[in-house]
């Protein structure tokens, strides 16, 4: 048997929202699509704003722009994607690496001892869906006056308490990329929860530093160049291929959680008998099913299961290399120790996680964790 890591899902709904695109000859950004797209977002999540981007990456260098970002400090954990740094650095900024907690995410205790007269904002980021304390958080960055951004990549659907990730920063991005719970391909949004008056900037940016979206709402006669800006609005076909999934956006996420409910129920038992940990959804968080991993005892045992279910046709995977210990991290943090990130990340296995997981599929990635559990019995 094979059993893929990841598998996008299909709605049923994409061909053919693409085809209206194709044949109204509106191709081009904040057409229908990106409308209904963006309105379907904000009003499903409480989110204040919605603008599409080209991708998380890009929302994330947008949110930089609008909180002004130059030479100031950011503080976000080590353990994260490369474009939460970039975006800091393209914008003349310097990323500051905190520490993380049990669960992978932002440790509020050494965020809150990184805090310098030069920092100005806190970009959190909700791995696998659940969050650090966002109250605390909250009021950390209120009792220094730092703007919080929050990478929600990962976290479409979830929530902290009775808010959606991403609701609760002054900013919020989501991706859309192929490898996420919604996806389009390639694809983005910017959220802006706090401030309405950025939302013109923020589509002056995204349209190649012009008024378009203006003269395209009807409030002005003809579109100049206005500020500094990109392109960054992704193409309306792209919208109509993410619109499809997002009408199944609960759908999707049941599915997922179905099969992360089964890894959960068939793990605490077996963590009666072995030594080993799993993801664990703090009481505050709703997840959305993203990521399921497994805590091994070390890095020599996580190499060791990874490489036997590889074997056996099963795709599991470790995640980020931490960034300050990458090559370009090490560049601006030297000698840098994260006790926590260093300890945890290298013990951290992904298993598979998608929609339409079939339940032998599972049944049989259970069977050769249990195995290879049982066969190195000593060691684990
Ligand atoms: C996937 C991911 C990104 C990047 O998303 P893109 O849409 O591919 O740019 C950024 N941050 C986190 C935490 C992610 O998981």
């Amino acid at each position: 048997m094979k059993v893929d890591f990841n598998r996008q899902y299909v709605s049923g709904n994409e061909i053919k929202y693409i085809e209206e695109v194709i044949s109204s000859g509106l191709t081009s950004g904040d057409n229908i699509f990106t409308r209904k797209a963006s309105a379907l977002l904000e009003s499903k999540y409480d989110f204040n704003k919605v603008l599409l981007t080209t991708s998380a990456s890009t929302a994330l260098e947008l949110a930089c722009m609008l909180a002004k970002i130059t030479d100031h400090e950011v503080i976000m954990p080590s353990f994260t994607f490369p474009s939460t740094a970039n975006a800091v650095l393209l914008n003349g900024g310097m990323p500051v690496f905190a520490d993380i907690d049990e669960n992978y995410n932002l440790c509020l205790d050494d965020l809150e001892s990184k805090i310098t007269s030069k920092t100005k904002a806190i970009i959190v980021v909700h791995y696998a869906g659940t969050s650090c304390d966002m109250d605390r958080l909250v009021e950390l960055a209120a009792k220094h006056k730092l703007i919080i951004i929050e990478d929600a990549a990962q976290a479409i659907n979830a929530k902290y308490k009775d808010k959606y990730l991403g609701s609760i920063g002054d900013f919020g991005i989501l991706s859309f990329h192929q490898t996420k719970n919604i996806s389009c391909g390639e694809g983005g949004c910017l959220i802006i929860n706090s401030d309405s008056s950025k939302v013109n900037d923020a589509e002056i940016i995204r349209e190649k530093g012009t008024n378009r979206a203006s003269f395209i709402r009807g409030d002005i006669s003809f579109y100049n160049w206005v500020n500094v800006g990109s392109s960054m609005l992704p193409s309306d076909i792209l919208a109509a291929h993410l619109l499809a999934q997002l009408e199944q956006v609960d759908l999707i996420t049941s599915k997922r959680m179905k099969v992360f409910n089964r890894y959960y129920e068939a793990f605490s038992e077996l963590a009666i008998n072995f030594n080993f940990r799993f993801i664990r959804v703090p009481e505050y968080n709703t997840t959305n099913g993203h990521i399921f991993y497994l805590i091994l005892p070390s890095q020599l045992i996580r190499n060791r299961l990874m490489n036997y279910l590889k074997d056996r046709g099963i795709s599991s995977y470790f995640h980020y290399i931490p960034l300050h210990s990458s090559p370009k991290g090490r560049e601006i943090a030297k000698d840098l120790n994260l006790e926590v990130t260093e300890e945890k990340v290298d013990c951290l296995l992904r298993l598979p996680i998608y929609p339409d997981l079939g339940e032998k599929e599972q049944e049989y990635v259970l069977e050769q964790v249990e195995i290879f559990f049982k066969l190195n019995r000593d060691n684990i």
